[in-house]
């Protein structure tokens, strides 16, 4: 019988709002052009933004 993983996801805080979230999304949204793990909510509000650069999403495991 295969061990059952004891391991869960843990949820790591936004750059932006320090929500944690399991899925976080690699962009960019200001002049800075640094890259910042935020949650789908931020991400969400940012994508409006002129300097919004997506890089790719990062999944809690
Ligand atoms: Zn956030």
């Amino acid at each position: 019988m295969p061990r059952r993983r004891t391991k869960s996801p843990k949820p790591r805080p936004c750059d932006s709002c320090q929500t944690p979230s399991l899925v976080r999304y690699r962009i960019q949204y200001d002049e800075s052009q640094e890259w910042q793990l935020v949650c789908p909510e931020c991400q969400k509000q940012c994508s409006d933004r002129p300097h919004y650069r997506y890089g790719g999403t990062w999944k809690a495991r």
